[in-house]
């Protein structure tokens, strides 16, 4: 929420525009002018509405925050995946990253430019492999919070995001009522317009919330974060595990994929000697053709301060020629962005220690 506690214009669907609008005895096709302000014409400010009349734009500004996230920090360049660091209207960090032109990962095409959103500071999760997790967790985002990561992207890139991946910092189902409401905003004709296709969801493994999710009306996609194919190497670096084991979390993606038309994605970070072994290539092959998911495989990305390393070349390319051989599709990333730390997490952390070192000024 907004330090003011005024609620964001960007966190309400268009009828709940309407809706307040009424009891300002206004009519609904002000509702229209206005997202077609906020989404299309990229207004900062009710005052810039100008054909709202004087006195709306006066009520609306009474009534509700703007809250543009102020950028502190850019890495990267065009052509290269770029990482933006921004403050909350409360002064907490949270990162974005626009990954450009890569190679097709959750089935959209090739040329999509691709944004990693936050969905939370920091993380309760604890994943040991994980930057986010580190400093334990502080809030959710609100709605207007995650789609203002896409507005202010595309503001500093000039580039247009079609693909939007809730891969960033924080576990999307963990915060599911906001994550579903930015869904419904950045997908909406009236929004931002983005198709559901292009809208990837990932979860550490939450069971309950993948089939609160399967009920909702959204034809979003789903990325599982396996990481293990046991729940012995699933309990050693992901604690979600001890809560939801394997075959509770594999029950839950039966179910999603029973209620909706979309293929679910495993992720699975390979990590040196913790989940790279052959054995596990059979097993995550088996879960995943059983439930027709594809299968990306992430070589694991340093983080500073953690011990993890990813396997050689050769181990990731065996790992992957094993998934294939059993007939499920398959990726291998070789990412873009490793020079800048792109895993999620890690520059907000990384900016975070340097100020604890020394207060630098780092707008
Ligand atoms: N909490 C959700 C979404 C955010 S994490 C989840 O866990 O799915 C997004 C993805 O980045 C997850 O698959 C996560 O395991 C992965 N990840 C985290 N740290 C990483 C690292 N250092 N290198 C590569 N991938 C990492
Ligand atoms: Fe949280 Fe996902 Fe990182 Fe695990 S991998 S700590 S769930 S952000």
């Amino acid at each position: 929420m907004q330090p003011d506690a005024k609620r964001s214009i960007h966190s309400l669907l268009l009828e709940e525009i309407e809706a307040h609008l009424a009891t300002l005895g206004q009519r609904p096709y002000r509702a229209k002018q206005i997202v077609d302000w906020l989404y299309e014409k990229r207004a900062t400010a009710f005052e810039q509405m100008s054909d709202l009349p004087q006195a709306l734009r006066e009520r609306l500004t009474q009534g509700f925050a703007f809250g543009n996230l102020e950028t502190v920090r850019v890495l990267g360049s065009k052509d290269t995946t770029r990482k933006f660091l921004f403050r909350l209207g409360d002064g907490n960090l949270i990162e974005s990253v626009l990954i450009p032109a890569s190679p097709a990962l959750y089935g959209e095409r090739s040329d999509r430019r691709t944004i990693c959103v936050s969905t939370q500071v920091g993380c309760a999760y604890g994943c040991k492999f994980c930057a986010s997790g580190l400093e334990g967790f502080s809030r959710n985002l609100d709605a207007s919070e995650i789609v203002q990561q896409l507005l202010a992207v595309e503001t500093a890139s000039g580039e247009r995001i079609d693909n939007v991946v809730f891969m960033g910092m924080g576990e999307p189902l963990a915060n599911l009522p906001n994550v579903v409401r930015a869904i419904r905003i950045i997908n909406a004709p009236w929004g931002l317009e983005i198709g559901a296709r292009h809208i990837t969801v990932s979860t550490s493994g939450l069971a309950p919330q993948i089939r609160k999710l399967a009920d909702e009306p959204l034809q979003s996609r789903l990325a599982i974060s396996l990481h293990g194919a046991t729940d012995e190497v699933r309990d050693r670096i992901m604690p979600v595990n001890r809560k939801y084991n394997l075959t509770t979390l594999l029950q839950a993606c039966d179910y999603y994929a029973s209620r909706k038309k979309q293929r679910i994605y495993f992720e699975y970070i390979l990590i040196a000697g913790i989940n790279d072994a052959e054995e596990q290539a059979h097993l995550l092959a088996g879960h995943a053709r059983r439930l027709g998911a594809r299968v990306n495989l992430i070589p694991y990305n340093k983080v500073e301060g953690l011990e993890w390393s990813r396997p050689s070349r050769e181990i990731q390319e065996r790992f992957l020629s094993i998934v294939r051989g059993h007939e499920v599709v398959a990726t291998l990333r070789r990412e873009k962005g490793h020079d800048i730390d792109a895993a999620c997490g890690q520059l907000r952390l990384q900016t975070k220690r340097e100020l604890q070192a020394a207060p630098v000024n780092v707008d």
